[in-house]
């Protein structure tokens, strides 16, 4: 490494991913590493969220490090407070929080094709320099603010959900919810119980299945502790149920299409079971295949929506005024908080979620735009050497997030431990392995619901700009791990810099 480097990797982010990537540079023998996070405290997404009814809707044996089992989950879908101790629990384990400089919101980076470094810029810092640069931002990082008229006349409080205000009270209070997604099929039964009134503005049903959730009691997790083969068992049964149910149903549609039908058919079911009016149970049914936009899990949502103090708003909201909300039909509700369930920018703010130049001054957010999302097995770009996209297009593999992170660490591992062993220092994907990915999963998501199914309607995020169903990995996650520990070594330009550096001078 060039003597005047300062960080043999930088990560940018310090959740799960982030973190997951730290493990996978240390035991890899890197040590000297810097870990830029712009919230004040570890966890990402964890840190972030902290409305009520926050909660795993993975069950967590599943959604947590298969390294680092917690034997001591509270309940088989654990609440957000313990997903927030179990990241803590990590950093403290795998000694991470040395690596760590909180308040650091990355600005950019720009590769030096000379010195061979990135040079990280950092908000109201000096910037830094690294051999290695792997961005952790996530895929939900970017709050969306809804376009709305007059939204910023409202008189009352406005809440994001990723900006929850621990101190508000709203007992007695006129709320209104705009969103029915994932956060929202959380937050509602919660407001429901507190606020003397609450409207939910719906612009798209939302698939709900029943969450089978239950705490789970001292002597299991005393069992799991004592003997982790039988967390392991328990995992291994979770990892099944998801993959063989939710991954095949939505990414193997044309072959499991009884499978997504069942898990329509199931959700609709459920409805019957807890809603009663007809012309309720219409407005909640969607009109687009399962999994076009991501399922979710409650067993309190639908219900709900039958109580005397909620309403479900389905005309679409035209403005907000200083008191409340004006529908298309020219109605008006009068609202004291307004809170927005209005989820993330993944397309437009978050791939990349910072500017990244690369070789010859490639631009990779520009570049992705002008040609296609992509980046090869989730984490590489041609042109952007010595550096790993953790949040990337077609690099979600499976439903829960620590299916894409350890078989991201997996990728490294394999990596870095080519260039070891050839005294190397310096990586590139190719553009043809590149290409080759690309256009694998291209022909792979013909098979998915997003293309074989009826998605026009569902206004998902798993599609981008351009039509395209770019975030999930579109193989199973057997096929994702096994890519990772065995992909060919000749998909890198592996090199070393010094003896680069010696060629050109
Ligand atoms: P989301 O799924 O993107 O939902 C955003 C909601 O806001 C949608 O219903 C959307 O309606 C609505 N919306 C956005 N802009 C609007 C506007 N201008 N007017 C009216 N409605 C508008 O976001 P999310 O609920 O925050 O969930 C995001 C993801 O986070 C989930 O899919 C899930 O992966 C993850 N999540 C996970 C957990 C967990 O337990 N693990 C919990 C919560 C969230 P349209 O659909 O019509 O656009």
């Amino acid at each position: 490494m060039n003597s005047s480097t300062q960080f043999d990797a930088v990560i940018v982010g310090a959740g799960f991913g982030g973190m997951g990537a730290a493990i996978a540079l240390n035991r890899l023998g890197f040590d000297n590493l810097l870990i830029l996070e712009r919230e004040d405290d570890l966890g990402g997404t964890w840190h972030v969220n902290r409305y009520p009814g926050l909660a795993v809707d993975i069950a967590s044996v599943t959604y947590s490090y298969s390294f680092e089992p917690n034997p001591y989950w509270s309940r088989l879908f654990a609440p957000g407070t313990e997903l927030k101790r179990y990241a803590e629990h990590v950093a403290d384990k795998y000694d991470l929080r040395r690596h760590m400089r909180f308040g650091s919101a990355v600005t950019g980076a720009q590769w030096d094709d000379d010195a061979h470094v990135w040079t990280v810029s950092i908000d109201g810092a000096d910037p830094v320099t690294a051999r290695y640069l792997l961005t952790a931002t996530g895929f939900l990082s970017q709050p969306k603010m809804p376009d709305i008229d007059g939204i910023d006349t409202f008189a009352g409080q406005v809440l994001h959900t990723t900006a929850w205000d621990d101190t508000i009270d709203l007992r007695g209070t006129r709320a209104a919810i705009i969103g029915t997604g994932a956060t929202a099929v959380q937050l509602i039964p919660e407001v429901a119980r507190e606020a003397a009134a609450l409207t939910v503005y719906q612009r798209t049903p939302i698939w709900v299945v029943p969450k089978l959730d239950a705490p789970i009691p001292n002597i299991v997790q005393r069992l799991f502790a004592r003997k982790p083969a039988t967390q392991r068992f328990a995992r291994a049964v979770s990892d099944g149920l998801l993959e063989g149910i939710m991954v095949s149903a939505v990414l193997h549609y044309r072959q499991a299409k009884l499978l997504n039908k069942g898990a329509a058919a199931a959700s609709r079911l459920f409805l019957r079971t807890q809603v009663r009016d007809r012309s309720l149970r219409r407005k909640l049914t969607p009109d687009y295949d399962f999994g076009c936009k991501r399922p979710t899990f409650s067993n309190s949502y639908y219900r709900t929506f039958t109580r005397d103090n909620v309403d479900l708003e389905t005309t679409s909201i035209v403005r907000v005024e200083a008191d409340g909300i004006v529908t298309a039909d020219g109605r008006k509700t009068e609202v004291d908080t307004l809170i927005l369930a209005t989820g993330f920018s993944l397309w437009d703010a978050n791939f990349p979620a910072i500017e990244i130049i690369g070789r010859e001054g490639r631009n990779l957010g520009k570049w992705w735009r002008d040609n296609r999302f992509q980046a090869y097995e989730g984490v590489a770009v041609p042109q952007f050497p010595n550096f790993l996209t953790l949040a990337s297009p077609y690099s979600y593999s499976g439903l829960s997030y620590f299916t894409t992170i350890e078989s991201q660490m997996a990728h490294m591992s394999r990596l870095f431990g080519a260039m070891h062993s050839r005294g190397a220092d310096v990586f590139e994907v190719t553009e043809d392995a590149n290409t080759r990915f690309l256009d694998r999963m291209t022909d792979n998501l013909d098979d998915s619901v997003f293309y074989r199914g009826s998605c026009s309607t569902s206004r998902s995020y798993y599609f981008n700009q351009h039509g395209e169903a770019a975030l999930l990995r579109p193989t199973s996650t057997a096929n994702a791990f096994k890519e990772a520990a065995a992909f060919p070594l000749t998909d890198y330009r592996i090199t070393s810099a010094e003896a680069t550096e010696r060629v050109s001078s």
